[in-house]
């Protein structure tokens, strides 16, 4: 029997997508820019479906993709154009919340939970699930679990990882791990949720997720600061730290040429200060006290930071409203950049006292290779993570807009982000934050990741899949271009 045939009596026919029209909204990625055909599309209801489908798809020898929101920005979620068709597997049928335990300040969720209904299921119940980004409305709990999302709420509560108790798998055997703990100590040997945490679909199909909770805060003040430069916004990180301690949640911080596109290409979002200002800070404060003693501890670290020339201007916000329409500028900074046409985007983990001058060196890098090319910059700056991007003139910006030629194009982006990435890597920084690896990025592991690394991280692939079936060509580089020296 065919690989469908065999789905399909497994499964039944309404969970296995065969044709055209009704695979194709899997099969592309977000921005447009990666795509391919699948063998089928899997919509499981339960984990054993699942289970089902992967040891059907091993006898055969078919590759698996797991997909999620189909959100990725590295081109980890979608089909390949060349070789053997993926069974594509989404999981957005699995996505009930099987428990909320507030004692244990945990929740057990499906992998096909989108995060913000995760997030709503956790403050109906006073309870702060506290990873928050851009995608949150489509992204699902496995893709964030699979890429280790980070978001804006890192500085505070870390990243996924962090916020992880117990994982569920489906192994590329057909093996169930039941690993739903919700321990916050278990010292029984190798914490092996942490293998599955980041691994991009490459060593198992994550079905279900113990997440970790957090009180859910009462009381927020948010403000918006122009500051003069990257250092002074770093002062100001740091006062805010000495001064609000604990109750510092996010500290975002954007280049002007980045607001502008935020504002020129996403209807309804309107600045507090004018874009002309240089850098711009988003901060947030939020605990659960009261909100007048919030909003004067924010008042005060501002006007400290004024006086002493950190801050050039500020806006507070006045009220709920007033806070979701500053989040909105800073939530909007991807789609804006993809309406726009931005074709290079990078995402760079430095420390955090390191990211003035890299922005510096990595300006100057880039300029380099394409003298002059603008760049835009927004930056989860409490925990050292820049998007540095260079406006390669994929859609004609700027001065380089000459350089039609795709693949001329192409040459010069890989250039640029090469550029960029050796800045990142020579402040013992590194080229990959929070999107992750994917197609994107598979050549930097190879440049960059030590050979000894790598090697065990091939070992794990190996023993976990040793038909090398999952997510084929993400994640690890082709063998042959492996560096041979840590
Ligand atoms: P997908 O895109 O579907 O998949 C991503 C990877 O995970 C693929 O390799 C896939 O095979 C694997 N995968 C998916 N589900 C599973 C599963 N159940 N089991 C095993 N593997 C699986 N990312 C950040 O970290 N921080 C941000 O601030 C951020 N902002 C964004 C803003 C916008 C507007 C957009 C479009 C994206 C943003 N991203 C951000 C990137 C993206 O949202 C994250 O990588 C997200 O975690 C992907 O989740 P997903 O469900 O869409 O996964």
């Amino acid at each position: 029997m065919s690989l469908v045939a065999q789905l399909q009596t497994a499964l039944g026919a309404q969970a296995v997508l065969v044709s055209e029209a009704e695979v194709a909204g899997y099969l592309q990625d977000w921005r447009g820019r990666y795509g391919g055909p699948a063998a089928c599309v899997v919509l499981p209801s339960c984990t054993q479906q699942v289970a089902a489908a992967v040891r059907i798809a091993g006898r055969l020898r078919v590759p698996v993709l797991a997909q999620g929101g189909n959100t990725s920005l590295s081109g980890g979620s979608v089909p390949w154009p060349d070789g053997a068709a993926p069974m594509l597997i989404n999981l957005a049928r699995m996505r009930a919340v099987r428990a909320i335990d507030t004692a244990n300040d945990s929740m057990v969720v499906e992998a096909g939970c989108v995060l913000a209904a995760v997030q709503q299921a956790a403050s109906e119940r006073r309870r702060l699930y506290p990873v928050s980004l851009g995608a949150e409305g489509s992204c699902q709990i496995g893709g964030n679990i699979a890429t280790n999302a980070g978001g804006t709420g890192v500085l505070r509560y870390g990243n996924t990882r962090e916020n992880v108790l117990g994982l569920e798998v489906v192994l590329p055997d057909g093996q169930i791990w039941d690993g739903l703990y919700r321990l916050r100590k278990n010292n029984t040997g190798l914490d092996l949720k942490h293998l599955f945490i980041g691994s991009e679909g490459t060593l198992g199909v994550i079905t279900a997720a113990c997440l970790k909770l957090h009180p859910l805060p009462t009381a927020q003040a948010v403000a918006w600061m122009a500051v003069p430069n990257p250092a002074a916004a770093l002062d100001m990180l740091a006062l805010f730290q000495r001064r609000c301690g604990a109750s510092l949640s996010a500290f975002e911080m954007m280049n002007g040429p980045q607001l502008d596109y935020v504002l020129e290409h996403v209807p309804g979002r309107r600045a507090p200060l004018p874009a002309s200002y240089a850098w711009h800070v988003l901060v947030e404060l939020a605990d659960s006290g009261a909100e007048p003693a919030l909003t004067g501890a924010l008042q005060e670290t501002l006007q400290q930071g004024l006086a002493q020339g950190w801050v050039l201007d500020a806006s507070l916000a006045a009220s709920g409203p007033q806070r979701a329409a500053l989040w909105a500028l800073r939530h909007s900074v991807s789609q804006a950049n993809k309406q726009a046409g931005i074709g290079l985007s990078t995402d760079c983990a430095l420390p955090v006292s390191a990211v003035p001058e890299f922005i510096e060196r990595a300006t100057l890098a880039v300029h380099r290779v394409m003298p002059g090319l603008p760049i835009i910059i927004v930056a989860h700056l409490g925990d050292g993570n820049v998007h540095f991007i260079p406006l390669i003139p994929f859609a004609g910006f700027g001065p380089w807009s000459a350089v039609a030629d795709r693949q001329a194009t192409a040459s010069a982006a890989s250039a640029v982000r090469q550029a960029v990435h050796a800045v990142a890597h020579a402040l013992s920084g590194s080229f990959s934050a929070e999107h992750g690896i994917g197609q994107l990025l598979t050549q930097e592991m190879a440049r960059f990741k030590p050979a000894v690394e790598l090697a065990m991280m091939r070992g794990i692939k190996g023993l976990l899949d040793p038909q090398q079936l999952f997510n084929p060509g993400r994640l690890f580089p082709a063998v042959a271009t492996t560096r041979t020296s840590a």
